[in-house]
């Protein structure tokens, strides 16, 4: 059994917990940047007047993304912070034409596509432009000898990959928030989908991008073979910029003929620690199954075990599939591991995008989030027991559970997820929510985690940037938004750093 291609989602894509009625108040203290009328009126002229909107609801939809603290300030009539205008250029010449203006009028320009981001990096922290990616919404060519597809940066996941299998391809990426995020949010951000073992991260699959400079001029980078020694590679210097170097505004991804066969598996262990270990063992043999998934006891008890329980699922040519399931039995035979009900795999499959869950938990009071680090196989045991430990033992824990969702030969992703019981007001949940944070980044300082392995920054994770780095690498980075962006409009506050539109030092609490 393969996945199925998904159902587009047509024009569904709104951000959850929708506002309520009236004006909404900003969150962050930040002072907004006016966005002059003469700009905009040359906004309309570059664009057209349908392209430019600066009405109370779109101002204050584009002030969002996903963070989930956010929401509850959402339920309050509150934002993170109205954008000045909302722009939506359909190609690079409208993109290079917003930077342009923006440039010359020393505005900040916010590139955002699908908002489903969970880290605020969509968020115009200083108003001004809120640069909508989503109308360059075109797959441009599919080149079937070197499975090469060229697709511009705000096709949506779900409509992409509908559009591909019905050409008879895959890219097999495949995010929980598929229905809602974009080619360029995903390269943005350094996304991985639940098939990354078998297809790879985005980062995998770039293979050139069309980037629009601060200035408004334009570079194609990338793209001449599939892997070259031309200096370094420029291509992820922009994979992981989360709008804050460039904007990205089409893109060239390998591709995969639609599997025709698939197969998976469910196992159960007694702890977590034993589950990753039998994960381990598998890509060291070299099998590398498209999915593998391990859920810890906590989440584990929603299929009713008790125990860890292990999702192995694959997909593609028959031969090599059978090899990797045959290579994931023997692991698994070997560890003592329970063969569980293939019910728990479809109900897995079923429910994988579902996060209902979500709003539910936000209606009912609880500060409630996720966090994914990554790290080395000698760490990950550790890691695991000290955020689950020093999540639980903060005041109002509710839950703290985690999964394996993303493994390498090296290593693998923990996703954890966390719910808290909160005084009322917004200041008693954003309490709540840093220490909670603080505390999660501060286990994976101490064990040598990295702090994100597919949220990427924003401005939720950018107060631990500088230390995560170390402050050689930070200082290269903040020397290279000097270089492409000597302005700073491009995202400030996205990756914490500094900008002309911001306090030095600035962070969002
Ligand atoms: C329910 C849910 C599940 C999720 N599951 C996953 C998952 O499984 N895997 C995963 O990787 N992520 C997941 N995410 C996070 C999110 O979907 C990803 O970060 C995604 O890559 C964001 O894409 P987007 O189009 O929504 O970008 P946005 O949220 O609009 O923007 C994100 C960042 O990218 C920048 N940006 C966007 N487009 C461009 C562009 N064209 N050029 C330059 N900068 C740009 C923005 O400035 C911002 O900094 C999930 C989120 C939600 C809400």
């Amino acid at each position: 059994m393969s996945a199925e291609p998904p159902e587009a989602a047509g024009t569904d894509r709104a951000t959850a917990l929708a506002l309520p009625d009236g004006p909404a108040a900003d969150r962050l203290h930040v002072a907004q940047v006016a966005v002059p009328d003469s700009l905009v009126r040359a906004l309309e002229a570059e664009l057209g007047a349908d392209a430019v909107r600066v009405d109370e609801h779109s101002r204050a939809e584009a002030g969002r993304d996903w963070w989930p603290l956010t929401f509850t300030w959402a339920l309050n009539g509150v934002v993170p912070m109205h954008a000045g205008v909302v722009v939506g250029p359909a190609d690079t010449e409208g993109v290079a034409a917003v930077l342009r203006l923006a440039s010359e009028a020393r505005v900040p320009v916010t590139p955002a596509a699908g908002r489903s981001g969970v880290c605020g990096g969509a968020v115009p922290v200083a108003g001004g432009i809120a640069l909508d990616l989503t109308a360059l919404d075109r797959i441009l060519d599919v080149d079937d000898r070197s499975l090469r597809l060229h697709v511009q940066a705000g096709v949506f996941g779900d409509t992409l990959e509908a559009e591909l299998r019905t050409r008879g391809y895959t890219l097999g990426h495949w995010p929980q928030s598929i229905a809602i995020s974009t080619v360029g949010g995903w390269l943005a951000c350094r996304s991985a989908g639940q098939y990354s073992t078998r297809y790879g991260k985005i980062e995998d699959m770039v293979r050139a991008l069309t980037v629009v400079h601060a200035d408004g001029s334009v570079a194609p980078v990338g793209g001449a073979g599939p892997r070259t020694a031309t200096g370094p590679d420029l291509v992820q210097l922009f994979v992981g910029s989360e709008g804050a170097l460039g904007v990205i505004t089409d893109a060239v991804l390998a591709v995969h003929p639609a599997p025709a066969y698939g197969r998976f598996a469910a196992y159960g262990v007694p702890t977590f620690a034993a589950g990753l270990q039998v994960i381990r063992r598998v890509l060291r043999r070299g099998a590398t199954p498209a999915v593998v998934r391990l859920l810890d006891p906590l989440e584990a008890l929603r299929h009713n075990y008790s125990g860890a329980v292990l999702i192995v699922l694959d997909e593609g040519d028959p031969v090599i599939v059978d090899a990797m399931m045959t290579v994931v039995d023997d692991v698994a035979t070997d560890a003592e591991a329970e063969r569980l009900d293939d019910e728990i795999v479809r109900a897995w499959l079923g429910h994988r995008n579902d996060v209902s869950a979500l709003e539910a938990a936000v209606r009912a009071g609880w500060v409630v989030d996720t966090v994914e680090l990554a790290g080395t196989w000698s760490i990950l045991p550790d890691l695991y027991e000290r955020v689950t430990r020093t999540l639980q033992m903060l005041p109002g824990a509710i839950a703290a559970s985690a999964h394996c969702s993303h493994a390498y030969t090296d290593g693998g992703c923990l996703y954890f997820t966390f719910a808290f019981e909160s005084g009322p007001g917004l200041d008693a949940k954003d309490a709540v929510w840093r220490s909670a944070f603080a505390a999660v980044m501060r286990a994976a300082r101490e064990t040598g985690a990295a702090i994100s392995h597919h949220h990427g920054v924003g401005i939720n994770r950018s107060e631990y940037l500088p230390e995560a780095l170390g402050p050689g690498a930070y200082a290269d980075l903040v020397a290279i938004k000097h270089a492409l962006d000597p302005l700073g409009i491009l995202n400030p506050g996205a990756l914490g750093l500094p900008s002309p539109f911001l306090p030095d030092g600035w962070s969002w609490a």
